[in-house]
């Protein structure tokens, strides 16, 4: 059905105009001044009078359904992917799990069985690695070709996914030959096992002491190692999660220096703070429910991350989304910290605190549609059919309504957890309506959207 947006503001990464926005099966005819019949006329409209229309947002980082321990991430396909709707998000980008030992392709698979028949919106893969052993070498190549053109490697959790240096770098030079892009998680990891030994060995049981394990200096450190791995290897490299400003200075002077690296950034580290991780005075535990890695740092970091993001020094906002109850599962470290299932939710709110920072001269509008949209779509291979409003992309778009305050908690949200963040915290605008494909699925917070129907997004290599 040939819809038209009328009257209001659409918002692209480079600029804001007062056009009327057409879509039809699935795809935008294009945006024409307002008034222009050149599409005929609409048989559907949408006034949009005093509404910021925007490209849905593109989350590259998720955990839904992850396996940890004794339980899994709490939120499914179907719940997650559901709140990330409601939050204006409509493209997502999970990570496959991979376990040493294990296929690659197998771990695919049981991705693909996870969100079959469960997704709202569309969705790709990145392929985790957790070793470069003959196996999984020989099946990177048929992985890449499966659509997944992103693999991530960790520098640290040296038990489970810990890679070597030389192991790193033969897997970027692979990558770089078969155009997949290389995502580092770039703590370095066993000097901070070390740190958390001894931490238990003085009987320092309390959340707070995940961050004072992981002190910024190994993320910074990190940071710097897989920038020179790469540009040895002659690969571009995107660094997750950047929560602190030493990690930034590294990227930084990596891009000044020409290489192709990107940062990527998560609200809960331009928003929230190593305070949080102390608790209340009533519940000091309750610190636990911010115990992520890399871990919140101190409040001074914000304002650096913040103004990375506005100089285009940081690229990407992300969530790491990878939810665990307060109550039965953060709470089995009650009496240890490393017992803490290590995330937190934020699928659905990224836009919100984006748009709150836009109202507090943190960010232009036309930046967070970037950093929140098109740049993850173009770094990850999915752009112009993803996060753009451009003639031929999908019809995947957010009516932001700038004055529609929510307040944040673990009720009014859809993430399936038993807490927020976030909670009680007002902000000042919120989606009114989310379309993925030309299809309606949220309307003024009501869900229409069945799940099953989203799509995988198998993605070209570089
Ligand atoms: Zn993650």
């Amino acid at each position: 059905m040939r819809t038209a947006i009328l009257n209001g503001t659409l918002v692209s990464a480079a600029e804001t105009l007062p056009y009327d926005l057409y879509f039809d099966q699935g795809s935008i005819l294009g945006a024409v001044p307002r008034g222009d019949q050149r599409f005929g006329p609409p048989e559907m409209s949408i006034d949009a009078t005093g509404k910021y229309v925007l490209p849905g947002g593109v989350d590259v980082h998720t955990h839904l359904d992850l396996p940890m321990g004794a339980f899994n991430a709490s939120d499914d396909y179907a719940t997650g992917t559901l709140a990330a709707a409601h939050g204006g998000t409509t493209t997502i980008i999970d990570f496959v799990n991979h376990a040493r030992g294990e296929s690659l392709l197998k771990n695919v698979e049981a991705w693909h069985q996870k969100a079959a028949g469960r997704a709202v919106i569309d969705y790709g893969f990145h392929m985790t690695v957790a070793e470069a052993s003959p196996q999984v070498m020989a099946e990177l190549p048929a992985v890449v070709k499966s659509g997944i053109s992103s693999v991530k490697v960790f520098f640290a959790y040296p038990e489970r996914l810990l890679l070597d240096d030389p192991s790193v770098f033969r897997v970027m030079q692979r990558a770089a030959d078969l155009g997949a892009l290389v995502l580092v998680h770039a703590e370095d990891g066993p000097p901070l096992d070390i740190l958390v030994e001894q931490a238990r060995g003085r009987g320092e049981w309390a959340p707070i002491n995940h961050a004072l394990t992981r002190p910024e200096v190994a993320e910074a450190t990190g940071t710097e190692r897989a920038i020179a791995l790469a540009e040895m290897a002659h690969a571009p490299v995107y660094i997750v999660h950047v929560s602190c400003a030493r990690a930034l200075t590294r990227i930084v002077e990596g891009k000044s220096r020409g290489l192709t690296v990107w940062g990527e950034t998560c609200p809960q580290y331009l928003c929230l703070s190593e305070d949080d991780l102390r608790g209340t005075p009533e519940d000091p535990f309750a610190g636990a429910k911010f115990v992520c890695t890399p871990p919140l740092r101190p409040k001074i970091h914000q304002e650096a991350l913040w103004r990375g993001l506005a100089q285009g020094h940081l690229d990407t906002v992300a969530t790491d989304h990878c939810p665990f109850n307060y109550v039965g599962q953060k709470d089995r470290g009650r009496n240890d910290f490393t017992k803490i299932p290590n995330g937190l939710p934020g699928i659905e709110t990224r836009l919100h605190l984006l748009y709150e920072a836009v109202t507090q001269g943190k960010l232009s509008l036309e930046r967070m549609v970037e950093v929140a949209a098109t740049a993850p779509a173009k770094i990850f291979g999915l752009y112009p059919k993803k996060g753009s409003l451009l003639a031929g992309a999908d019809a995947d778009l957010v009516i932001w309504d700038p004055i529609r305050p929510v307040t944040l908690n673990a009720q009014s949200l859809h993430m399936r957890v038993d807490y927020s963040t976030y909670e009680g915290r007002t902000v000042p605008g919120s989606p009114m309506q989310v379309y993925s494909r030309g299809e309606l699925l949220i309307d003024r917070g009501c869900a229409k959207a069945a799940p099953g129907r989203g799509r995988f997004l198998a993605r070209a290599p570089a």
